[in-house]
């Protein structure tokens, strides 16, 4: 069934939530579980030198770092759904509940938000689906998102959106578009990958990102942290 979402007061939104860094810190755990898994599956191993995985993918760190420390990139290519695989065992190895920070505000904006009629909450994130479960279900949000778009559906961010819109059609029978898509993030691949979609776009200098520096990108909103959620809740429904 087809909702016309026009009603009086509608405004109806999509809201799309990086993980890391944006709704817990995982204190490195991710980066801790991708070591080891390139080190068992590749052989290889070496120093980031300036890399960074903020913004980035799962499947795209893992082949970026192993082609880095040697491994032709074929072969990372070929071997990459093994390396995942044994990603998602080593995080859950890594991960113990105390480790799952939710940062500041988090718990009162999804909570208010899923708590409004007009509003699908979603996750956009780079986390493979496994490595996405592993780090929300200690948090007990992760049912509360209804729309999952991962790193398993692609290496690349900027496809993500798209993914997530498809998806709450599907689910909602509305076909969310512009400004009514709103991402949340902390980095400026989050504030980027929506680009051609107009999307609204919310970024939070909780990560490795100052705000000056996520200004530069041209958020529509911008928040030091989530802690004055009522502000986000209205940036969300503006
Ligand atoms: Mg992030």
């Amino acid at each position: 069934m087809r909702d016309s979402g026009d009603r009086p007061g509608g405004r109806r939104r999509l809201v799309l939530f990086d993980i890391d860094c944006t709704l817990i810190d995982a204190h490195g755990a991710g980066g801790r579980a991708i070591f080891r898994a390139i080190d068992e599956v590749y052989g290889v191993r070496g120093e980031l030198d300036g890399y960074s995985f903020h913004g980035r993918t799962d499947p795209g760190i893992i082949v970026d770092l192993a082609t880095r420390w040697g491994t032709p990139e074929a072969l990372a290519r070929e071997r990459l759904a093994a390396c995942l695989e044994r990603y998602v065992a080593c995080l859950r190895a890594e991960i113990t509940d105390d480790e799952i920070e939710v940062l500041p505000g988090v718990r009162e904006l999804v909570g208010e938000l899923a708590g409004d009629r007009r509003v699908v909450l979603g996750v956009l994130t780079g986390n493979v689906a496994g490595g996405l479960a592993l780090k929300l279900a200690p948090t007990g949000l992760l049912p509360l998102f209804k729309v999952l778009a991962s790193g398993s559906d692609s290496a690349l961010r900027p496809e993500l959106p798209a993914v997530a819109v498809a998806r709450a059609a599907r689910l909602t029978g509305y076909d969310y578009t512009g400004k009514e898509v709103v991402v949340v993030g902390d980095t400026p691949a989050d504030i980027l990958c929506g680009a051609d979609l107009a999307v609204r776009t919310i970024a939070v200098a909780t990560g490795r990102h100052t705000l000056a520096e996520l200004a530069a990108f041209a958020p529509d909103y911008l928040f030091a942290d989530l802690g004055d959620w009522r502000a986000v809740v209205a940036a969300i429904l503006a």
